[in-house]
């Protein structure tokens, strides 16, 4: 008999750090799994937002997150000869323990590493419709063809935005107000050397309080806006523009980009003008902004900011986390940092991953259930692998052996997980 050719085991949505690990696990583990891809490049928020700086794999100089990410981020380091940070130097602040990775040479390894395991991978593809029908999802798909349809018995959200989830009538956590969002640019056309740095941080303070820039073009702080820094990072991850939830709708997100790039043209004109940045050069400007915060859906477990910095292990626990409580905000009213205690490293547990009231719905990445606090830690990248992965398993096992995803034996998932390299974590 002929394969349908529009039936898959498992799609994945949204081909970013989460996705693109969810997709290997569950091809890896024998699903037809496909991934869908609104874009040109795999990596999301890494590659096409310019975040390649993927953490945190380590806690209290052990490594809590291993498995199909690391094993990218790696060989990433690796084959682009970077280097590994000392996991063991406990005295480095968090960030120090990111590796520097390149992103298109990530995105091209996860080009390879998705097909190797047999995923049947659809770039430039977003999708348009879900519908549930006879056990399984229909989904609509919009490709550069037209509009199409695929049946998949597991879908899992991968979108970072909750896209398919909105779709599926899965219930939502949007936020009243969201993290400020990042441009990144690379500028170029100086010699760090020859800039006063407090010099140029006071005129910048004079072209705020003026009118021509706004404090958060090129720093973090309204409270004491510079410029030193940005220029430092040359146009990396040193802004913020302000956003809010509709960022994760096309009419939302184009407001966003629009913004950023207008900050950007606004910020470079202004250096320009100054001693030592005669020259300077927008070298490139990322594809996308890079978005903290839009959604979180509504799982069977939710985890709190108590439970997060609690380092609460749950009893179904799928993989650990670790970063500090860190939402962003635009001045020390609405930032807030909180680090763990020593020794603690959080989990998150299955339920955080299934979609409350949709059957076969799952989710990962930074759209796993959770509250703000939590989510301003789970969010970075190595959980979003670690979530990924899992997501990937369990919907696997879920098609196999005719499971709901809320019912496969945690022995088998974590089995599964282990023998693709995670660690799960155990009370
Ligand atoms: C400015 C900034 C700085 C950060 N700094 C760090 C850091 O230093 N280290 C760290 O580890 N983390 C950092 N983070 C957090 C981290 O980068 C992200 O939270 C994480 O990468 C999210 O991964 P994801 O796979 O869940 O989602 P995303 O990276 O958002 O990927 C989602 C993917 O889905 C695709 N997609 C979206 N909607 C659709 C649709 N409807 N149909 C089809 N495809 C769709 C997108 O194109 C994208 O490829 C930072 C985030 C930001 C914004």
């Amino acid at each position: 008999m002929k394969a349908d050719s529009n039936l898959v085991d498992v799609l994945v949505v949204g081909g970013g750090v989460a996705g693109v690990c969810a997709a290997i696990q569950a091809g890896k583990a024998g699903a037809r799994t496909m991934l869908v891809e609104k874009s040109s490049r795999l990596g999301g928020t890494l590659t096409n937002g310019g975040i390649a700086k993927p953490g945190l794999f380590h806690a209290w100089g052990r490594q809590v997150i291993d498995g199909i990410g690391w094993s990218l981020v790696a060989k990433t380091l690796d084959e682009g000869g970077g280097r590994m940070p000392d996991f063991a130097n406990l005295s480095l602040p968090h960030w120090a323990h990111q590796p520097d990775i390149s992103g298109p040479l990530f995105a091209a390894l996860c080009d390879e590493a998705v097909v190797a395991a047999g995923v049947d991978l659809r770039l430039h593809t977003m999708v348009a419709g879900m519908q549930r029908a006879r056990g399984a999802w229909r989904v609509g798909l919009c490709g550069k063809e037209g509009l199409g349809e695929i049946r998949a018995s597991i879908v899992v959200d991968c979108t970072g935005d909750a896209n398919v989830a909105a779709l599926a009538g899965a219930k939502l956590r949007t936020p009243a107000v969201c993290q400020p969002a990042t441009l990144s640019f690379r500028l170029g056309g100086y010699d760090l050397a020859d800039l006063d740095e407090a010099a140029l941080n006071a005129a910048y303070r004079e072209a705020v309080k003026s009118g021509v820039l706004q404090a958060e073009d090129a720093c973090w702080h309204i409270e004491n806006p510079t410029v030193a820094g940005l220029l430092r990072q040359r146009g990396s991850n040193a802004n913020h523009i302000v956003a809010d939830a509709s960022a994760r709708t096309s009419v939302g997100r184009t407001k966003l980009e629009v913004a950023g790039r207008a900050s950007v043209r606004r910020l470079v004109r202004w250096l320009r003008t100054q001693p030592g940045l005669g020259n300077a050069q927008v070298e490139c400007v990322c594809p996308e902004i890079g978005v903290r915060e839009t959604a979180t859906v509504v799982g069977l477990e939710t985890i709190t900011g108590e439970d997060y910095v609690s380092g609460r292990i749950w009893p179904e626990a799928v993989c650990h986390a670790f970063y500090p409580v860190d939402i962003h905000g635009l001045d020390t009213a609405t930032w807030k940092q909180t680090f763990l205690a020593p020794g603690s490293v959080p989990t998150v547990p299955r339920g955080a991953l299934v979609a409350m009231g949709r059957p076969g719905l799952l989710m990962a990445g930074r759209i796993l259930s959770s509250d703000r606090a939590a989510n301003s830690a789970l969010r970075v990248q190595a959980t979003c692998m670690a979530t990924g992965q899992a997501a990937g398993a369990l919907a696997a096992l879920a098609v196999k052996r005719g499971l709901d995803p809320a019912v496969v034996p945690m022995r088998d998932l974590r089995a599964l997980l282990r023998r693709h390299g995670a660690i799960v974590p155990t009370r």
